[in-house]
């Protein structure tokens, strides 16, 4: 008889429990989703220069076809606009030599997007196909890194944020 309260009450219990923990669920689900949806504002990581950068590479739109990059230029903390930033790129032609025909800057406008055409990157010993970066922004910390591309895209969002400058 004992046994069979318990069991009798052991039940609403359980239906309890599960209950909550399916809110619980729900809540954390719920969650999960607003922070998805606002993106979480974290900083670039910065990569190797590596021997061929140039200083001085000309502003423009294009430095080659069949691969367009583009993105925006963003600081920390809530992943602001950075107007008046510039971001800067140079990569290999397709046969994997540096030349100068791949490298160009750019001064990214009100909404911090930049955008341009190129060609994709040759590969050179021991390294994926990558596009080096540099971008800075007023009252920020200047920053140099790599996009990595995994081979045949023809369209790639690389997003570049920033950490202010103490
Ligand atoms: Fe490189």
């Amino acid at each position: 008889m004992k046994r069979r309260t318990k069991g009798g009450r052991s039940l609403p219990v359980a239906l309890a429990v599960l209950f909550l923990s399916g809110m619980l669920l729900f809540a954390s689900g719920g969650e999960g989703k607003d922070a998805a949806a606002s993106r979480p504002c974290r900083p670039t990581p910065a990569d190797i220069e590596g021997p061929f950068y140039k200083p001085g590479a000309p502003a423009r739109t294009v430095t080659g076809s069949g691969l367009v990059v583009r993105g925006r230029l963003l600081g920390i903390p809530d992943c602001r606009p950075l107007a008046g930033g510039r971001i800067e790129w140079w990569q290999t032609d397709r046969r994997g030599r540096y030349d100068d025909g791949h490298r160009g800057i750019q001064t990214v406008p009100p909404d911090g997007a930049y955008r341009f055409s190129t060609d994709f990157p040759g590969v050179y010993p021991g390294r994926p196909p990558h596009i080096h970066f540099k971008a800075a922004a007023p009252g920020y910390r200047p920053l140099t890194t790599q996009l990595y591309l995994g081979g045949g895209e023809s369209e790639v969002e690389f997003d570049i944020v920033l950490v202010p400058a103490k």
